[in-house]
């Protein structure tokens, strides 16, 4: 059986005292429940030692959302695997869309970023997914399959079975439409199949995929009821506590 597990990119949202109380919310309400799923939060770079401090009371994991592609240096402005995993930060999102489309972030550089994270015991959680254009010119199988390829593929198979990987249509982030939960099961066994082909039937079903985009505590129980889904990555619905647990409740 594999472990779901629902995690909340808070992206670039909250001040600190905001992100605090929010940390807070969550202790209280997951205090009260016995959850299937493990939780990963994952806040802004500022607010991980905070929210690494709490997760000592292990509600929660943290996730840091971007990794330095670099060991260490002069690289102003970088955070370091070994710099999170040096204050608590356990996962780490890679290859979200919008890292790819504002910065630029390429295959080459998310290769890098996921070698950085697995040398430093710190788990990708490696974002897929295609954009509305691409599902409508049906190469949406081709787009996710390029990308699982180069960003994952030259991994040998104790390294790719630390990882995590998320399909998270583009079409979906942050514009209130799901995936079908048909479309979602479809890509989630097409990714598994990929895998099945590279490494082996073993690998493939032990690999946890998350899906994510437009999650909410009305739509995550039909999503997660999917085979091949093993929970969620959750970005608007992350920052309201109550949403969120009744999100994670819904993974079992
Ligand atoms: C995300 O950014 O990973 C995400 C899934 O966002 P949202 O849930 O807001 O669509």
């Amino acid at each position: 059986m594999r472990q779901k597990i629902v995690a909340g990119n808070w992206k670039m949202n909250l001040c600190f005292e905001e992100a605090e109380e929010l940390v807070e919310e969550l202790i209280d309400l997951l205090e009260d429940v016995e959850l299937k799923a493990d939780v990963i939060i994952c806040p802004p770079f500022p607010y991980l030692e905070m929210a690494s401090d709490y997760a000592q009371e292990e509600l929660f994991n943290i996730g840091a959302q971007n990794i330095s592609p670099f060991e260490a240096g002069a690289y102003t402005g970088e955070v370091s695997a070994s710099m999170l995993k040096s204050m608590g930060v356990t996962h780490c999102i890679i290859g979200h869309s919008e890292r790819r489309k504002y910065f630029n972030e390429d295959d080459k550089m998310l290769t890098a970023k996921v070698n950085q994270a697995l040398m430093h015991d710190v788990t990708p959680i490696f974002c897929v997914g295609e954009s509305l254009p691409e599902r409508e010119a049906e190469k949406h199988f081709e787009v996710v399959r390029r990308q699982v390829r180069h960003g994952l593929f030259h991994l040998d198979t104790g390294e790719f079975s630390k990882v995590i990987i998320a399909y998270e249509p583009v079409w979906a982030i942050g514009t209130g439409i799901t995936a079908s939960p048909a479309q979602a099961a479809e890509m989630h066994a097409y990714i598994r199949s990929l895998i099945a082909e590279r490494y082996d039937d073993q690998v493939a079903g032990q690999t946890l995929i998350l899906y994510g985009g437009s999650c909410t505590a009305k739509n995550a129980a039909e999503l997660f009821a999917q085979p091949g889904v093993d929970g969620g990555l959750v970005g608007g619905a992350s920052l309201k506590a109550e949403e969120f647990v009744e999100i994670c409740k819904l993974a079992i």
